[in-house]
């Protein structure tokens, strides 16, 4: 697990810091090569090998445009704490509010997020923000 990765208990949907669990060496089956596997305790009390943590990052809403594009999209920026950003397409059931934060998963790759899970369309990774627009959106909360 990464400690600064952020996970999603499969369980009860709440999202932690890598940091926050704990291991311990757990037994293997036998019929699986024997050895010892490591097993995550999240905050919450669920348990797991490292595969069953979804791998997510968080981002908020940071602006929606006003106007639609010619496929009827709005333009929504969103920017995660460590200042990541990405423009994204979306239809008016599917809008977010400015400030709403949203929970996405990571493709397999563990580097981009699934921007089409959450219903967003044609999404663009945007240049970096820097850090007094992430605390401007963030505020105090980035430190949580
Ligand atoms: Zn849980």
């Amino acid at each position: 697990m990464n400690m600064k990765s952020r996970y999603r208990c499969n369980n009860c949907k709440r999202v932690f810091f890598g940091e926050e669990f704990t291991s311990e060496k757990a037994p293997l089956l036998l019929h699986h090569g024997g050895g010892f596997v490591d097993v995550y305790t999240a905050p919450c009390g669920h348990k797991g090998a490292e595969g069953v943590w979804e791998l997510v990052e968080e981002y908020k809403v940071a602006a929606i445009s006003d106007n639609t594009n010619s496929f009827g999209l709005r333009n929504v920026v969103v920017i995660n704490v460590d200042g990541r950003a990405w423009g994204l397409g979306s239809n008016s059931l599917n809008l977010p509010e400015v400030g709403e934060v949203l929970v996405v998963p990571l493709l397999l790759n563990g580097s981009s997020p699934n921007w089409a899970t959450m219903g967003f369309e044609i999404p663009e990774e945007m240049l970096a923000a820097p850090d007094d627009v992430v605390e401007q959106v963030w505020g105090s909360s980035s430190n949580e």
